[in-house]
């Protein structure tokens, strides 16, 4: 039976959603008792976040990281350069934090000013503290892993990514032999996500802005990751029914009319845009949901795994730098 036959969930029963709330809070526990466990042979992980100039969304996201680090017991240091700050001194920053033995990950929160060398930055950072997976060293490590049941094996992966295989693995979806279809190749979704699925036995597709019908594609994929920030792009006659619809988009409405085309007869949805005069959606039209087998709400799907993965990379980074196994790891060989 071909792929178009096979639908990967009942298509009669009530689409899914996936909650990556409650999964990134799963995570966030296994973090917080391997810091426990690490604690006791007197290690804390520590994490830095280079946070440059005063982009107010990258200040939002970077206050949830170094809270995070706090609740899970993780040291963070925030270093706040300013928006004049050159390549050259953000090199001897990255230099001075590779150094430090305290710095287990570091982060350096994008988008970066246009006058500095992104690309130069984070190939600089060590790849043993490389916790958002952006050197082009651990790009290589994941494009160079074996086949896995989870798709991520390399040591410390893309963060989004790497939730959105914790999301399917967690809720027990077929990633093995699924036709999966991945909108958009960035290097911090797009390609990243493609090559675990591939790793985790996926036959994969990737189509990006050239891609010609790229309906012809999403309509066959029985998984559909869609992370290309075009607000409701996939629309419901796009998707195969039964599919698991993954939204990673982000994207933000500000007019009233946007909010009621994407979200009729949702009162909430209008409360909450009356309240803050903002609101998100997808990259998939919240329409296209109810035909899912499983999908990935915005907010409250992919983008609560993203913070989750950076500790639990924080945590990987130190154990591997400081010398020490898993603590999971270490009960199972006892057994
Ligand atoms: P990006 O770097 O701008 O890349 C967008 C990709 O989408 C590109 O590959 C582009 O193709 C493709 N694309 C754009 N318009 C298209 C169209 N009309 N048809 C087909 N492909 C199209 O974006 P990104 O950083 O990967 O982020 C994508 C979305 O995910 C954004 O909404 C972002 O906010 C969100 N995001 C969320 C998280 C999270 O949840 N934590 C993390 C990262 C990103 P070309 O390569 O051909 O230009």
């Amino acid at each position: 039976m071909s792929s178009d036959q096979t639908p990967s969930h009942p298509q009669n029963s009530a689409p899914h959603l996936l909650d990556g709330i409650a999964i990134a809070a799963a995570i966030k526990q296994e973090v917080a008792a391997e810091v426990a466990d690490l604690a006791t042979r007197g290690i804390r992980p520590g994490l830095a976040a280079v946070l440059v100039g005063h982009n107010p969304a990258s200040e939002i996201y970077v206050r949830s990281k170094v809270k995070t680090c706090e609740q899970l017991g993780i040291f963070s240091d925030l270093i706040t350069p300013p928006d004049s700050v050159t390549t050259a001194e953000m090199l001897a920053v990255v230099a001075d934090l590779n150094a430090r033995d305290d710095i287990d990950g570091i982060l350096i929160q994008l988008p970066l000013p246009a006058h500095v060398d992104t690309r130069r930055l984070l190939e600089a950072v060590s790849p043993e503290k490389d916790v958002d997976g952006f050197n082009p060293i651990n790009a290589g490590r994941l494009q160079s892993a074996g086949a896995s049941s989870t798709g991520v094996q390399a040591p410390l992966a893309p963060c989004t990514p790497a939730g959105i295989l914790e999301i399917l693995v967690r809720s027990g979806l077929p990633i093995a032999g699924q036709n999966a279809v991945v909108l958009g190749r960035s290097d911090i979704v797009g390609k990243p996500v493609a090559m675990m699925l591939l790793n985790a036995s996926a036959t994969v597709t990737i189509c990006h802005s050239r891609t010609v019908d790229l309906a012809s594609f999403t309509r066959r994929a029985d998984l559909l990751v869609a992370a290309i920030g075009r607000p409701g792009f996939v629309t419901a006659e796009m998707v195969k029914p039964g599919a698991t619809l993954i939204d990673v988009g982000i994207n933000r409405l500000t007019d009233a009319a946007d909010v009621a085309r994407f979200f009729p007869g949702d009162e909430a949805r209008a409360a909450h845009f009356a309240q803050r005069g903002s609101t998100v959606v997808g990259d998939i039209h919240p329409a296209a949901f109810a035909l899912a087998g499983a999908y990935t709400p915005v907010p409250g799907g992919v983008g609560a795994l993203t913070i989750a993965m950076l500790m639990q990379n924080t945590v990987t980074a130190a154990r591997a730098r400081r010398g020490t196994t898993l603590h999971s790891e270490a009960v199972a060989g006892q057994v």
